[in-house]
Formats: C-alpha cells, structure tokens, sequence
C-alpha cells in the first residue's frame, strides 16, 4: 500500500546528504534509501554518490532527491541545501563544509560515541533537529555495518520516509546474498531507529547554514611552481584519521622486536622509528608508535604483525591524540601540540 507523499514546506523536492568516507557504506544505504521511496513509497527518486580518488578512506558524498510521483527530477546536481545531513563518522565534523546548506529546520544525523557532542555542531541552525547514534558499537555488535545502522536513524526520524519501506529494501538488499546477513542488518536497522540521542541547543545559527566547499588550499593553478608542501601525506584537511572507520591500530611496545615488517607494508608510512646504540655500540632502531594523523586504519600494519605487538583496537575519542608519535615533530610544535 502507498501514500500521498508530502514535501515539507511547499519545496520541490526532499534532499538527503550522505557525508562519509569510503569503507563506510554510503552509496550503498544511499541506494537502499532512493529505491525504498522509488519502488515502496510511491516517490520519485534519484540517488548518486561522488567518490574520491581511492576507494577506502577518501570522502564519499551521496545524494537523494525525491519528489511525489507527479513531479519529475531533471537534475542530478549535488545537494547545496539539503533537508537532511547524515554523517557517518563524527571526525567529519571538524570541517565545516559538512554541515554545508543545512536548511534552518533541517535534521543533522551523525554517527558518535556516547558524550560525543562535537563543537563543530555550534555552527548548525538554532532550530535543526540533531540525531546522534553510536552507529559503529551497533553494527559490532550487530556484526552488520554503520550505514544499515544509520538509514534505520534516519527513516525513523525523518517523517517523508517510511520506516517499514526502507527496512524491506534494506533486507530485499542483502536477503539475495545471505539470510543470516540479512537479519544481522535488520537488527542493526532497528537498534538505529530506536537507540538514538537528541541533542538539543548546539546550534548558533539563525537561518540556512551557508553553502561552503572544502577545496584544497593549493590547486594546479595556485600551487608555487617548484615549491615545497609543508604538509606530508595532506588531503584537503591534512587529516587522515577520519578515513579509520571506527578502530585504529596499536601498539604494545613491550611485545615489538622492531622486525620492521608493519613498515615495510605500511601505505602511508606512518610509523615512527628512532635510532639508538646497543650496548656493543652498533646502531639500532626502535619502533616508538604511529602517527596517526596519515594512518588511515587499513590495518596492514596488524595482520603483518606476528608477535601480536601490533592489535586492532576501537577508536574512542581523544585515544589517537593521546597515542600518537608525531612523526614531523616541527610541524607538530609549529601547530601547537595538535595535529599539523
Ligand atoms: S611487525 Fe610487530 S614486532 Fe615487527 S616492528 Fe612492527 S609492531 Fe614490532
Ligand atoms: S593501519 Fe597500520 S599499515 Fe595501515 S596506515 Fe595505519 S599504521 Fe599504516
């Protein structure tokens, strides 16, 4: 059975922002989501995601416009100004083109641990709605994924969608492939739906938030011909930790024999090593942690390990600060202690 869709405030269309990292599983719950309305809801819809240049850890954007049956979407623009942000990892807050567009009575969702209230969330409109879900100890313990988790938050909270439709596209989805897949995403689903947070007065804003890019500092055009970047392994944010999708490598230095393998397979040499004498007088070298500022969690480090030294551990908040061997320590101290 379907109903009449309505589009709140007379607007064109419902639009829906997926913010995330590749590994996370946005283009998929951003498909589940558009076909959910499409086949289930009696909508039109059109859903599209943008990729960076790797697969795992780059951002991913992913977009839903719907529209009632009787209204045709003619474009496949990105979403400026959508009535609904989901963020997939709260580390993506730190950057305000996150929250780009948010309608004034829009609806941010984010995916964050208990107590984890960003201060990127001030720069929301006064009267947005704000959803927070620990979208990554459901899906553990679910043994399912952030995004069934989030779209379950997501088609609960927000009223164009129905709950029902979106959690039987999500099973038709994953039923093809394994019954026992399906049921682990189901129960994720409904824990996103009904295990969430609300949190009320972070917003500053009167009105829309401003449409913002998060472009590079330096482009093709821009960059001094012959000149040095003073930011190893930069992104546009010179910040690899969001591309860790929940769980960060570590390392037990009382079980390293300093082998060296992590490093040799590390992508994004991020391991810090330090060079001593023994007591022969022969130099040596010492693995003294990661920099987690360019690891981005792949965890190549941890399966090459074979004395265990190096384990797979969730990422709370504040562990990858209080962790970290920086491993420029002038850049380090010219940014204050924090991440350069
Ligand atoms: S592979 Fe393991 S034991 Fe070898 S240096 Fe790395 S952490 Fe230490
Ligand atoms: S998880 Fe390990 S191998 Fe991967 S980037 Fe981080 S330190 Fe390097």
């Amino acid at each position: 059975m379907t109903r009449e869709v309505s589009i709140p405030n007379g607007a064109e269309f419902f639009e829906i922002r997926f913010e995330s990292i590749g590994g996370l599983g946005a283009h998929v719950a951003g498909k589940i989501v558009a076909s959910a309305a499409v086949l289930r809801m009696n909508m039109n819809g059109s859903h599209f995601s943008s990729y960076g240049s790797e697969k795992k850890g780059s951002v991913v954007r992913s977009f839903i416009r719907l529209a009632p049956a009787d209204k045709a979407i003619r474009t496949s623009a990105p979403i400026e100004e959508p009535d609904v942000i989901v963020v997939f990892h709260s580390g993506l807050l730190a950057h305000p083109a996150t929250l780009s567009g948010l309608k004034a009575n829009g609806t941010l969702i984010y995916a964050g641990h208990e107590g984890d209230v960003p201060v990127g969330l001030s720069l929301l409109p006064k009267t947005a709605k704000v959803i927070r879900v620990d979208a990554q100890k459901i899906a553990f313990e679910e043994s399912s994924r952030e995004n069934a988790v989030l779209i379950g938050t997501l088609a609960e909270a927000v009223p164009t969608l129905r709950r029902q439709a979106v959690l039987d596209a999500l099973t038709a989805t994953f039923a093809s492939k394994s019954k026992k897949i399906a049921m682990a995403n189901e129960r994720a689903f409904t824990r996103g739906a009904d295990e969430v947070e609300i949190i009320k007065n972070m917003g500053k804003l009167d009105g829309n938030v401003p449409t913002m890019s998060s472009n590079p500092v330096w482009g093709y055009r821009t960059a001094p011909i012959g000149g040095v970047l003073p930011t190893p392994g930069n992104t546009a944010h010179n910040d690899l930790h969001t591309s860790r999708t929940g769980w960060m490598p570590v390392l037990d230095r009382d079980k390293c024999i300093d082998c060296g393998m992590c490093d040799m397979v590390c992508p994004d040499l991020c391991l810090v090593w330090s060079t001593h004498t023994d007591e022969d007088g022969k130099p040596l070298v010492k693995l003294d942690g990661i920099d987690y500022q360019y690891c981005k969690g792949c965890m190549r480090c941890v399966e090459t390990c074979s004395t265990s030294a190096m384990t797979r551990e969730a990422e709370l908040p504040g562990k990858a600060d209080e962790l970290r061997v920086p491993l420029f320590t002038e850049l380090t101290a010219a940014a204050g202690g924090k991440h350069a």
